[in-house]
């Protein structure tokens, strides 16, 4: 590799130098930026360190100059500070900067620069399913694929190969397209397409002897990602599993990501229950069910009482505490259908599914004790809780059934609090 040093200092620029050659590397030292866009426009670079202040334009503006170049858009920049300036760490990155480095002792960037050099950029992890059924083609593409520390389940059928992808989770699946037995690679491909599961978008690399384009086309629209034709190429195959397993990878980690994202805005996150957006989302779902088979459905309001004298008397910090207690107790009540939701401060909302008025009478009843004998932080809290339920024969929506037991919310702080009142639908 050619690596660009950049730094005022001639000692640190020495030691950098002499490392970098002595991990066998070509040091390019320079002492200024404007030296250093000299040599990038004289020299191939790969890899660009750089002190941040420099006698003219610091490393910062180096770096965007070099971002600006198409030749070296892509080279990355490790800029050598020790600073802790937020904005100006903010404004390296902006400018294209990969990392950033400590100057504390040349010692540390050394370690670094040779971790840098040695970290083995074509090194990828993950599990392959492998099928072929000819063992002189396998013995080599096994080989080859544990050089890539990859690991490999090795099957000569289909059908074997189809059982242990029921088991397992795969980053990969390599078939030869013509295989014996029942099912082919053809059937094989088929049937992970077909998968009900996630699994089914396992990327799939066909090895095939024939190399006809009707054949490679039939292949991709079965769903086959890549293709390489027998006998393969090391570097070919190489560098396709992988591109399919990198892809497969950050495909699974932005999934995962969005679904995080996704569980951050449909839950509360003081009480972990679902909050009024994933209400508003999921609760005509209930109604709209409920109607289509007439069945019973009830929904619960639930008001703390005097919250704000809680606020007040013991501070906002403890209030939180008592509302997360209020929402571990709502999680535990809660059975397999219903719904529970914070709709904001002290008032929650509980949708119970194929519960009518009577059993919904009964169950608010036993969750008014239940906050009554919570003494969440050692205080005691009583609730109002209004009832709502849908007469059958009748078609119901969330928000007027939630009007119904809102007002009877207040009907229950009318007659005292701590109470359960149940109110028409009509
Ligand atoms: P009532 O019996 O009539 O319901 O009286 P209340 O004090 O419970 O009702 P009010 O609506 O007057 O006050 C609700 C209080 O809840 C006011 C607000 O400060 C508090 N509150 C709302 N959200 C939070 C929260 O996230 N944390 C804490 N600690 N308090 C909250
Ligand atoms: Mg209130
Ligand atoms: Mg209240
Ligand atoms: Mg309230």
């Amino acid at each position: 590799m050619n690596i660009l040093i950049v730094d005022h200092s001639r000692v640190f620029r020495t030691v950098i130098e002499k490392t970098v050659a002595a991990l066998g590397h070509q040091p390019f030292p320079t002492a200024s930026a404007e030296e250093a866009l000299e040599v990038l426009g004289e020299q191939h670079i790969d890899l660009i360190c750089s002190a941040l202040s420099l006698p003219g334009m610091n490393g910062i503006a180096l770096c965007q100059q070099v971002r600006a170049r198409p030749k070296s858009r892509d080279v990355p920049f490790i800029l050598v500070s020790s600073t802790d300036d937020k904005h100006l760490r903010q404004e390296a990155f902006e400018a294209g900067v990969t990392e950033i480095q400590g100057k504390a002792d040349a010692k540390e960037l050394t370690a670094r620069l040779s971790r840098f050099f040695t970290e083995d950029r074509e090194q990828v992890s993950g599990r392959v399913l492998y099928i072929e059924d000819s063992n002189v083609a396998a013995h080599v593409m096994i080989k080859m694929l544990h050089e890539m520390t990859l690991s490999v389940d090795h099957f000569r059928n289909a059908d074997d190969a189809l059982a242990a992808f029921e088991q397992n989770n795969y980053d990969l699946i390599i078939s030869d397209i013509l295989l014996e037995g029942a099912i082919s690679g053809v059937g094989l491909v088929q049937r992970v397409r077909n998968y009900i599961s996630d699994k089914r978008r396992v990327p799939i690399l066909a090895l095939s002897g024939l190399d006809e384009p009707t054949r490679r086309i039939e292949l991709f629209k079965l769903g086959v990602n890549d293709y390489v034709t027998k006998p393969p190429i090391e570097e070919e195959v190489r560098a396709r599993v992988r591109n399919l397993i990198l892809s497969k990878q950050l495909f699974d980690q932005v999934e995962s990501q969005s679904r995080q994202l996704y569980n951050l805005a449909m839950r509360d996150q003081l009480t972990g229950l679902y909050n009024r957006n994933s209400l508003k989302e999921f609760a005509p779902k209930y109604f709209k069910e409920a109607d289509e088979m007439d069945a019973p459905l009830s929904l619960l309001v639930i008001d703390l009482d005097n919250f704000k004298k809680i606020n007040d008397t013991h501070g906002h910090m403890i209030g939180d505490n008592v509302l997360a207690a209020m929402g571990d107790m709502m999680k535990r009540i809660v059975r397999e259908g219903d719904l529970a939701a914070r709709l904001g401060g002290e008032e929650f909302v509980l949708i119970l599914n194929h519960c009518d008025a009577e059993e919904a009478m009964r169950r608010a009843e036993s969750i008014r004790k239940a906050i009554s004998t919570l003494h969440p932080e050692g205080i005691e809290i009583t609730a109002s809780i209004g009832v709502a339920s849908r007469p059958l024969g009748e078609t119901v929506n969330f928000e007027d059934m939630f009007k119904v037991a809102d007002r009877a919310v207040y009907a229950a702080k009318d007659k005292g609090r701590n109470q359960v009142v149940a109110l028409p639908y009509a």
